[in-house]
């Protein structure tokens, strides 16, 4: 029998989500279906509650109801409990079990795809979101230096607060960055959705530096920015997308599909 899998989100048309899923299955011969479905904004647990009365298996979430998801999960992985953030639910019996890959896909993307290793290398996360929240246990895990800087500078020492115990986090102020240069600049706020730019000085970037922006598709301000000031290497969060999703099916198959191919099959689309 077909096992069913889905991704929730609100808005949901314009997600990647069960084309790559699809090629996963083809690819590791797995019998799954996956869809894209809508949950009102005020409708995420009850979507939930119709999906495991439906018997699917497990699900995708994304904006806004990664938070909702955390709520939700009975049972909850460590990077998930670290994130405060859940983007993969599976159903198990009476389980709802939470994971978060987000984090897992960015450094794959980065140390795997992109060749660009974080150790010991100063890294500048922007943003304190909750796609920071996913991506800061991981991202100390590489033994990077962290620094994050975002716009409200409260909600960037809140983040430095929760995870005091997890590693050193030093925090900015975008006014404080002058004489600061980073190796790794990754953009995780949601500046380019508004096509803004954060307020980066010139120096920036260090000799040989990546940036990295979570959002993908069309050239983002920040992408634009980091060609025009020195960084070596640019990236949009295309693999970081296609390697959450690999983790995720990892976490319900048990097997790890390889993304190279799916990446490739995107890229061409853009
Ligand atoms: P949130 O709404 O939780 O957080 C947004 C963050 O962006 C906040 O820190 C906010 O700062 C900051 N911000 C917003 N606008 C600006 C601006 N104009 N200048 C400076 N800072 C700004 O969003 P998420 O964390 O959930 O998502 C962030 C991005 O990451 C999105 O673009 C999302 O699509 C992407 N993403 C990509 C993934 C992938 O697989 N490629 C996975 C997950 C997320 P403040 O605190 O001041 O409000």
């Amino acid at each position: 029998m077909t096992d069913k899998y889905a991704v929730i989100g609100n808005p949901i048309a314009h997600s990647k989500s069960p084309q790559i899923h699809q090629m996963f299955a083809l690819q590791t011969g797995q019998d799954i279906s996956y869809e894209a479905i809508l949950a009102p904004l005020d409708g995420f647990a009850s979507t939930i509650a119709r999906l495991r009365n439906g018997a699917y298996k497990g699900c995708s979430v994304t904006v806004p109801f990664k938070f909702e998801a955390f709520q939700l999960a009975t049972q909850l992985s460590k990077r998930a409990q670290a994130a405060q953030a859940v983007n993969t639910l599976k159903f198990d019996g009476g389980t709802i079990f939470g994971d978060n890959t987000d984090g897992s896909g960015l450094i794959s993307d980065i140390q795997q795809n992109l060749n660009f290793h974080l150790k010991a290398r100063r890294t500048l996360l922007m943003g304190a979101g909750g796609a920071a929240y996913g991506v800061i246990l991981p991202l100390l895990g590489t033994g990077s230096k962290l620094s994050v800087v975002n716009r409200t500078f409260e909600n960037a020492q809140r983040l430095a607060e929760v995870f005091l115990s997890q590693g050193n986090i030093e925090i900015f102020r975008y006014s404080e960055l002058g004489k600061q240069a980073f190796d790794c600049i990754i953009n995780a706020t949601s500046s380019s959705i508004a096509g803004e730019l954060p307020p980066l000085p010139h120096g920036i970037f260090a000799p040989g530096a990546l940036a990295y922006d979570m959002m993908y598709g069309s050239e983002t301000p920040f992408l634009k920015f980091a060609r025009e000031h020195g960084a070596a290497v640019v990236s949009d969060g295309l693999g970081m997308l296609v390697e959450q999703a690999a983790e995720a099916f990892f976490v319900w198959r048990g097997v790890r599909p390889e993304t190279a191919p799916v990446i490739a099959v995107l890229r061409k689309q853009q």
